[in-house]
């Protein structure tokens, strides 16, 4: 099959959640399986180090704002896998990617419109037909409603489309005079059309109008469905559940593996966890904490977000490392708030308590491997990634029940268990979840026995781009 999948960032270009992720693994997997597939991205400021070609085929696209003239350049990632970036200098070179700080970009109506329309005119420019148009998330709505309205007669409006939707809480909102400057019908500014609660909403357009819609996770797939888990769509999700499937993400297992990590000063895997203890020494080291300290170290890796549910760590991390010899060392960036939360929590308990602030990648590969046990105490989790990361790593995850986080992590009152979950989003539930992380710190044996159990579990990209490609089979109807 032919694939065209859009989406609004892209490791090793651009990231700031786990949709980079994805869309780097996902396309790459699916062309592993045979499929050729081209992803479309911006070419922000941030992709001009990769030098990728330029194609020499312009764009020029439309819009009452006026005429956008783009151009596509390329990076090859094998065989049938293509990278082309979209560029337009007006639009995204610039030094953030949605916004800088917590400010969003004014016209990000606007860009993501370019993207989604840009996208499609890029494949009709390159004579490329798709069977399946792929999207992600809100940035990427648009294209699913300009597949239908904009390519009925051409080869491209043959193609169907699959819009994933990896985090509901985003859904591109824009006052609704944008719809006069992007030039969208106002017949379409209706609760079943573009309209929520009198604003013009990007990621309706793909749950309205894409063939088949799919979320990171089959729990997911059912939580959005609830009045507590859909972010105000669970009507319209509810409407659309005989087209939503969830298929589970997966890992990328060439960078993340242990037994062959190069950012680690020591390999390990399931058969030998040796190196384990000598990552965990530089991980405490590297945070300037006693390499040698004995008790338990706890880890986060995370946006400081709401929805990560690092307030709870705040509340319930204090009394723990007041009573005990644990360690807690926190990797994450983002919400002042938070941050400074932290900050205070890290000068409180010296000895304790390491945090660096900021996104680094090479060193959430340390923390992942030298940790004993993994927080992630989520509000929501359409997926997550990191508790893959760290069943992977010998960390065991400490989770709450939802989304992802409850088809990936089995708790350890189980045969096969794998992790600790706790239901409730409460201190008290998480403070007992902590506890019986301390339990089992205590057991050595029974610590390895989990450890190894999660380090053997498969949650390779193979394994899901299996899913979509089956997905995908169902929708062109060559099953
Ligand atoms: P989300 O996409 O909601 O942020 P996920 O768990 O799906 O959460 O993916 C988060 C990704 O971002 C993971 O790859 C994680 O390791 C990474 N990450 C988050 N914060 C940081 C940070 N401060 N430094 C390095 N990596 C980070």
């Amino acid at each position: 099959m032919k694939i065209l999948f859009v989406v609004s960032e892209l490791l090793p270009f651009s990231k700031t959640g786990g949709l980079a992720d994805v869309a780097s693994a996902l396309p790459a997997a699916l062309a592993g399986l045979g499929h050729e597939v081209k992803v479309v991205t911006p070419a922000y400021a941030s992709v001009r180090a990769a030098k990728p070609e330029p194609l020499g085929v312009p764009l020029s696209l439309s819009f009452p704002a006026g005429t956008f003239h783009s151009e596509l350049l390329s990076v090859s990632h094998g065989p049938n896998h293509q990278v082309l970036f979209l560029a337009q200098d007006a639009l995204y070179d610039r030094p953030g990617i949605y916004g800088e700080g917590p400010w969003p970009y004014a016209d990000n109506a606007l860009r993501y419109a370019f993207l989604s329309v840009g996208a499609l005119s890029a494949a009709q420019a390159l004579g490329f037909a798709p069977d399946i148009v792929h999207l992600n998330d809100w940035q990427t709505g648009l294209a699913a409603l300009a597949l239908l309205r904009g390519y009925g007669d051409t080869p491209l409006g043959r193609a169907r489309s699959v819009f994933t939707l990896h985090n509901l809480a985003y859904q591109g909102w824009f006052p609704k005079e944008q719809m006069d400057v992007l030039g969208l019908p106002w017949e379409l500014f209706t609760p079943d059309g573009l309209e929520f609660y009198d604003q013009l909403n990007f990621l309706k357009a793909g749950v309205v109008w894409a063939d088949a819609l799919t979320t990171v996770s089959p729990t997911d797939a059912r939580d959005i469905q609830t009045p507590e888990g859909g972010e105000g769509l669970h009507g319209l999700l509810r409407e659309r559940a005989g087209a939503l499937t969830g298929i589970l993400n997966g890992i990328e297992t060439t960078t993340w593996n242990p037994a062959t990590d190069v950012h680690l000063p020591a390999r390990f895997h399931a058969g030998d966890l040796a190196g384990k203890a000598e990552c965990r020494r530089a991980l405490l080291s590297r945070f300037g904490l006693p390499a040698e300290a004995e008790g338990p170290l706890f880890v986060c890796i995370s946006r400081m977000a709401a929805q990560k549910g690092m307030d709870l760590v705040l509340e319930v991390m204090p009394g723990l490392l007041s009573r005990s010899n644990a360690r807690l060392v926190v990797l994450g960036s983002g919400d002042p708030e938070l941050e400074t939360a932290f900050r205070v929590l890290a000068s409180r308990f010296p000895g304790q308590v390491g945090l660096q602030l900021g996104y680094d990648e090479s060193l959430s590969h340390l923390v992942e491997a030298g940790g004993d046990f993994f927080l992630m105490p989520s509000r929501f989790e359409p997926c997550g990634l990191n508790q893959m990361y760290s069943l992977a790593y010998g960390c065991v995850p400490v989770v709450r029940s939802v989304g992802g986080l409850s088809d990936t992590v089995v708790d350890l009152s189980q045969p096969d268990g794998t992790g600790i979950r706790f239901d409730a989003f409460s201190a008290p539930a998480f403070e007992r979840a902590v506890e019986r992380a301390m339990a089992l710190h205590a057991d050595s044996t029974a610590l390895e026995a989990v450890r190894r159990r999660g380090m053997v579990r498969d949650f390779s990209w193979g394994r899901s781009a299996r899913a979509y490609e089956a997905l995908y089979r169902r929708l062109v109807g060559t099953t």
